[in-house]
């Protein structure tokens, strides 16, 4: 970035530590005592003794359906993580009837928390320079089969043009590598640019923009994250990859800056210090022993509660995917199949009943309208993971394997989603009130366990699927199946505030008439 840019003149940006080049910020990025804060006398959360005892005490009896139930109860009355002890139990059932029972208990608790939204959100990836060398990535360091790109701020807007303008997107998900040329500065200019940017949308001309951003990137420092949040970064999502420490250390080198497990383990820790407390987790499954990643996964859930009283805003379930110069993908001994994946999600929300589940457009249709009713509650559509993608591409399905990590499993479009979705009774929610509101972190973890949240966000779900078709519903047959489901849904409501309704359907009118952004 040779010129000052807009952002760079109105940010406070000289907290922030510049590096000359990939070997200097290699050597020197991690800020040891923003690790050692959170692992006080040395001892780590993810307690390696503590997992393995956990799946050694059920491995070799089977699963006491008395004991089973009972957690199941504790899960869904209290909406509280479970222990790793309980969680060893429901992972060692086996009894198909037995499982059913949990499947439906976990469908109940989505029900309760999130009611029968599904967020849609869409992937953007920014860049993909790296100075890391993770072997199951296309991305990583001298890897010359993929084409290095960094989006420049006019290439971005051209892609937000797409997403918002042309598909419908409000909610991002923006991918980074890790490197010097895109570090803090450069994401808190791309998210700022996101949300300056305005359309109008094909049917209506109504203006469209995107109203969330959320950020996968690699762990950063406490002041990096301080800047972020002033930009107003939704979910900081870090996915751990695997938690056991001796894989991790086989899978990302020594020489770099991912190859330090305990920067990496804390990222969250930093996060809600600096005030981005709804913070998102993922392992990446295929990596390790699915019962061990599960079971540290609560760990860690556990270990922001215990400091900070919140949890992970979501949890994500990518599974590994076959990517440019690599062969981990297809040779891992622990890769999962859908069956195990399946029963992955089951356990996850009756383990933190309270969290977002997101299952991305790595699986392939069957697999993710499988798992529907398997606790998840959010999906993204009509993706594309290629560096500028999205306004290279005019077939919205197109791929490219030089640009791209991996390549997507589901490419159905939006509204064929959308419309799928509808059928089965789900309505999808492009709402983004949350944190407009300030509904975040511990503000909403309470909310969210009594189930008030899920009911509170119908509405604003109700409103963002009316302003969808409007603005971009291309078949008439989706808008009509699409009116029916909001016609139900505002009886919904009825019932449940008949105080409030009013409020709610003067919203509702002016939306209908043309207002956009209506929120609660
Ligand atoms: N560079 C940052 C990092 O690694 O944390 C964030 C971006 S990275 C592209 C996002 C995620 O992609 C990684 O955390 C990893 O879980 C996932 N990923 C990498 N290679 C993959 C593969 N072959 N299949 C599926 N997911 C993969
Ligand atoms: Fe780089 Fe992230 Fe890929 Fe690792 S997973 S090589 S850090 S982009």
């Amino acid at each position: 970035m040779g010129v000052e840019s807009e952002f760079q003149k109105m940010a406070d940006v000289s907290k922030i530590r510049k590096f000359r080049d990939a070997d200097d910020y290699r050597r020197n990025f991690v800020v040891q005592e923003e690790i050692d804060k959170y692992l006080p006398g040395g001892r780590h959360f993810i307690d390696e003794a503590e997992i393995n005892r956990c799946i050694a005490e059920v491995a070799e009896k089977p699963a006491d359906p008395a004991r089973v139930r009972e957690i199941i109860a504790k899960s869904e009355s209290t909406c509280e993580t479970l222990l790793p002890e309980e969680t060893a139990v429901l992972m060692s059932v086996t009894d198909p009837a037995l499982f059913e029972e949990m499947r439906a208990a976990a469908d109940r608790i989505k029900h309760k928390v999130y009611d029968n939204r599904i967020v849609m959100f869409a992937p953007l990836y920014m860049s993909n320079l790296c100075v890391n060398g993770c072997k199951y990535c296309g991305f990583r360091e001298g890897n010359a089969a993929q084409k290095r790109r960094v989006l420049t701020m006019d290439e971005l807007k051209a892609e937000v043009d797409v997403l918002a303008g042309r598909i419908g997107h409000k909610r991002l998900i923006a991918v980074y590598g890790e490197h010097p040329t895109t570090s803090t500065e450069y994401i808190a200019e791309t998210i700022e640019t996101c949300y300056a940017r305005q359309v109008k949308a094909p049917k209506t001309g109504a203006p469209v923009g995107i109203r969330r951003v959320n950020v996968n990137a690699a762990p950063l420092p406490v002041e990096d994250l301080r800047m972020l949040h002033e930009v107003g970064i939704g979910t900081f999502q870090v996915f751990q990859e695997t938690y056991n420490r001796k894989l991790y250390e086989s899978m990302h080198p020594s020489w770099s800056v991912k190859g330090n497990y305990d920067w990496r383990t804390t990222a969250f820790h930093r996060c809600m210090e600096a005030g981005v407390d709804d913070v998102g987790m993922g392992v990446l499954y295929g990596l390790c022993d699915w019962r061990y990643e599960v079971l540290a996964t609560v760990l860690h859930a556990r270990d922001l509660e215990r400091w900070f009283n919140i949890g992970p805003h979501t949890i994500s379930f990518p599974r590994l995917e076959p990517a440019s110069g690599t062969r981990v993908p297809e040779e891992s001994p622990w890769l999962i199949d859908d069956e195990t994946f399946a029963r992955i999600l089951v356990i996850m929300r009756l383990s933190v009943p309270y969290t977002g589940m997101i299952v991305t457009a790595r699986e392939r249709p069957e697999s993710r309208n499988r798992v529907l009713d398997h606790g998840m509650t959010q999906l993204d559509c009509s993706s594309n993971i290629a560096i500028k993608g999205y306004s290279d591409f005019a077939d919205e399905a197109q791929q490219e394997k030089t640009r791209q990590q991996f390549m997507l499993g589901d490419n159905r479009s939006i509204e064929t989603m959308v419309r799928y979705l509808a059928e089965r009774g789900i309505i999808t929610s492009f709402c983004t009130a949350g944190y407009r509101c300030g509904r975040t972190g511990g503000c909403i973890m309470d909310a969210l366990k009594t189930g008030r949240e899920g009911k509170f966000c119908k509405i604003n779900a109700v409103l963002t699927f009316r302003e969808w078709l409007d603005d971009f519903a291309k078949d008439p047959e989706t808008v009509r199946i699409g009116n029916a489901l909001i016609e139900k849904e505002l009886k919904g409501i009825e019932q449940w505030v008949p105080k409030f309704y009013p409020q709610v359907l003067k919203q509702y009118q002016a939306t209908c008439a043309g207002s956009r952004d209506l929120f609660f």
